[in-house]
């Protein structure tokens, strides 16, 4: 496999993409199901494997029967066991992850909480590309909450991992972002967009919630200037029966979220027989943002280890 390269979004991604759909289509319907179906089957099996809906389905779809998951879970009283999955397959690259992220939870300039890698495949007119967002993966022995002090850094019982941002600064701050396999944790600089223009915009310095804290960034009243800041799967819309913002907003219905204790919901389904991966196990933690494998022709394997150490 040739060295993909990050970060270069103005070519070739949606020539990857048609070749892939291409590639797809010209294998029929009883291969294409044996690529995406709920288990991936040998080529002679191919033709008794089914597409399950929920691969097929159009992302509004889903997004509903998701939102209607994470209400019955909540309702229900019981502790979630919170999953994120991603369908790289799906997802075309857009970004519209990244500004429901920012738009949600404020960060300024600096810093943001997810991003979409592209990996690109090839060279020249043959050339195509992945997509792959990622963010905090709410790893089950997080490898910054071992780089501070007890109590800064800690897990809910539903697997979010949480920052104490009061005492999560300067040299702690510095030691949990250096620590985090893929990057995502920011130290927050406390700019905004827009305090440099005639008008800073109020949508930089409103109220919001992180961590079970109500927070601001105007400057000033920025409690959280210095201190890490990460993704904490939206957990203030999730104590409210709403999805977390990159879930809701994805175009390309390839971001799956829910509660992997509830038998009956689309993220049991989606990962019921499937192979994924979840990367970095070797540095001994357990992520809850996992990746379905890319049997992408072309691509025989795809793992984090390509843009990660
Ligand atoms: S991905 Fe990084 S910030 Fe998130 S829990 Fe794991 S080590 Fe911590
Ligand atoms: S919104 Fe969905 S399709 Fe667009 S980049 Fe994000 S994950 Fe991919």
């Amino acid at each position: 496999m040739s060295e993909p390269t990050e970060g270069v979004r103005d070519r070739k991604e949606s020539t990857g993409r048609r070749r892939f759909f291409h590639a797809l289509a010209s294998l029929g319907s009883g291969a294409v199901a044996g690529l995406v179906g709920a288990k991936i089957v040998q080529p002679e099996q191919a033709e008794a494997a089914e597409v399950p809906a929920s691969l097929t389905e159009s992302s509004g779809t889903l997004v509903l029967r998701m939102q209607q998951d994470l209400e019955q879970t909540i309702a229900s009283g019981r502790t979630p066991s919170w999953l994120m999955v991603v369908d790289t397959r799906k997802c075309i690259g857009c970004d519209s992850c990244t500004v429901a992220c920012r738009a949600e939870n404020p960060t300024g300039p600096g810093g943001n909480f997810r991003r979409v890698i592209q990996l690109e495949q090839g060279a020249g007119p043959a050339a195509w590309a992945i997509f792959k967002p990622v963010n905090c993966l709410h790893c089950d022995n997080p490898p910054c909450a071992r780089a501070v002090p007890a109590g800064m850094i800690w897990k809910r019982p539903d697997g979010i991992v949480e920052f104490d941002h009061a005492k999560l600064k300067g040299p702690y701050a510095r030691a949990a972002a250096e620590a985090c396999p893929v990057r995502l944790v920011q130290i927050d600089d406390g700019k905004t967009f827009t305090e440099t223009t005639p008008a800073q915009q109020p949508y930089e310095i409103r109220s919001f919630v992180e961590n079970g804290q109500v927070q601001t960034r105007k400057k000033g009243s920025n409690a959280m200037n210095g201190a890490a800041r990460k993704c904490t799967f939206c957990s203030h819309l999730l104590d409210i029966s709403v999805l977390p913002a990159c879930v809701s907003t994805c175009v390309g219905g390839a971001m799956y979220f829910g509660d992997a204790n509830n038998a009956g919901s689309l993220i049991r389904e989606i990962t019921q027989g499937r192979r994924t991966f979840r990367g970095h196990q070797n540095l001994g933690l357990t992520p809850r943002v996992i990746y379905f494998e890319e049997p992408v022709p072309e691509a025989t394997h795809i793992d984090c280890s390509v843009c990660h150490y």
